[in-house]
């Protein structure tokens, strides 16, 4: 076959790809036998270390290597990649004729630059994820500041972040270090190195440098660790570089949801809903309470929790689970008096008053609750980080309770939630009304 058509149909497949592979598939049109392609670039892969040893040996041979020269041992022809006058690998092939000489002489050079795409745009792909990373971290606080709800995500995010790397946080609880997520840490080793360290402010490794500590400081306290366990080889310096900076964006995050939890106690309504929050709630509870008493007035609660919630996470992600929540809420608004009080009683619960009505019409309003939630198409799509779910429907459990003279707020709140467990128990999506004991 004429040399130069090989030259052509390498070029046209070295030039439709952009992978290491896709070049050792291009490489074999440039010569009729056995070619090989050796990289010698940590960034790409594995180096061939032992191959490029074998060529060091004969130090005459390897100066007329790196500068550019093919050179010939055991029949074969080892042409150099050079980028930038480094040595980034080689061709090897058996012994070549001139002509294929030639072809290889050109080759080398489009490699050498292919090669450098292929890590420029790994690079790129690399960093753009780091900057997601960092920036959706950092997100998490504009809705949340509960750090059992926080940790989780913060685990995840990292955990899709860095591969081949189990990942564990641990907070200082009561002078303690405590893992916070995942669950449990099969290592034992772990959880007795970080109470060694627990006033380490430098990342620290454990002997083969699969383990690695990076301390969360927050003023210059360590508050806890991120850990890292490879799975394959040791922690690379690009993936500690990449940790330090996540692990300062966390203690950042965490210091600040901590600040926030404590502003917030003094805040009346929930950032994500809109309604009040918990506290508020215990205090429009106690008030309302009082009032249904003196004047003898009707008063309702209704508890509402919504069905199998933490599948919309675990399915969609946790942004579509806070968009759901957001939504459901103003439905939820949409369909109450304006002095009915509604409030998020913890994370996916709700708790509505309604003063001055009686059980018969509480009905009717959870009933409405539950038939417009079950009905409202959500559109998930722009939140959706998990799949290609557009839409999605979710249904509410509805507790009710009815307030009697004889009940304190706390017994109040009580009988409702028994009557939204009842409806749990009974198959969900379903309003029970609490009947008394
Ligand atoms: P059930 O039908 O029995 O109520 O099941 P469920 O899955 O709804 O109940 P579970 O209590 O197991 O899960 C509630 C989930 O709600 C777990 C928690 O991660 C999630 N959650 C709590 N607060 C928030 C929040 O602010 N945003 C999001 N996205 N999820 C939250
Ligand atoms: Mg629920
Ligand atoms: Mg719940």
């Amino acid at each position: 076959m004429n040399p130069y058509t090989n030259l052509q149909t390498f070029f046209k497949t070295l030039n439709s790809c952009n992978t290491i592979e896709g070049i050792e598939s291009a490489i074999k049109n440039l010569v009729h036998r056995d070619i090989r392609l050796h990289i010698f670039d940590e960034s790409l892969g594995d180096t061939d270390n032992e191959f490029l040893n074998s060529i060091h040996e004969n130090l005459e041979l390897f100066q007329s290597f790196i500068d550019g020269n093919p050179i010939f041992i055991n029949n074969k022809t080892l042409y150099p990649i050079l980028l930038k006058e480094q040595l980034i690998g080689c061709l090897e092939s058996d012994k070549c004729d001139d002509n294929e000489i030639n072809n290889l002489a050109i080759a080398v050079l489009v490699i050498a630059l292919k090669i450098d795409n292929i890590r420029l745009s790994g690079t790129i792909n690399k960093s753009l994820e780091f900057h997601n990373a960092m920036k959706n971290i950092a997100k998490i606080i504009e809705t949340q500041y509960e750090l059992n709800y926080i940790l989780p995500i913060i685990g995840e995010i990292l955990d899709t972040f860095i591969e081949n790397h189990l990942i564990y946080i641990f907070l200082k609880t009561n002078g303690k270090m405590k893992l916070m997520w995942p669950s449990t840490c099969l290592d034992k080793a772990i959880p007795k190195k970080i109470s060694q360290l627990i006033n380490t402010k430098e990342v620290t490794y454990n002997k083969n440098k699969k383990v690695a500590f990076f301390p969360l400081l927050s003023e210059n306290t360590n508050i806890g660790f991120i850990v890292t366990k490879s799975t394959d080889g040791e922690i690379s310096s690009q993936e500690v570089y990449h940790l330090q900076q996540l692990a300062k964006q966390t203690a950042t995050t965490i210091t600040r949801a901590k600040v926030y939890a404590e502003i917030l106690k003094y805040a009346t309504l929930d950032a994500l809903t809109g309604f009040y929050n918990r506290r508020q709630l215990d205090e429009r509870v106690k008030q309302e309470v009082s009032h249904a008493k003196r004047k003898k007035s009707a008063l309702c609660a209704i508890m509402v929790d919504i069905d199998f919630f933490k599948s919309v996470n675990d399915t969609y992600g946790h942004t579509a689970g806070d968009l759901v929540l957001k939504t459901i809420a103003k439905i939820m608004r949409g369909q109450l008096r304006e002095y009915d009080i509604a409030a998020r009683y913890g994370g996916e619960e709700f708790m509505i008053l309604l003063p001055y009505t009686s059980i018969k019409e509480a009905i009717l309003v959870a009933e409405r609750l539950r038939k417009s939630v079950k009905n409202k198409i959500i559109d998930i799509e722009k939140v959706n980080t998990k799949n290609d779910t557009k839409n999605i429907n979710v249904t509410i459990s509805v507790g009710l309770c009815e307030y009697k003279c004889e009940y304190s707020a706390e017994q109040f709140i009580m009988n409702t939630d028994k009557a939204l467990y009842t409806a749990k128990e009974t198959g969900r999506n379903r309003i029970i009304v609490y009947k008394g004991e």
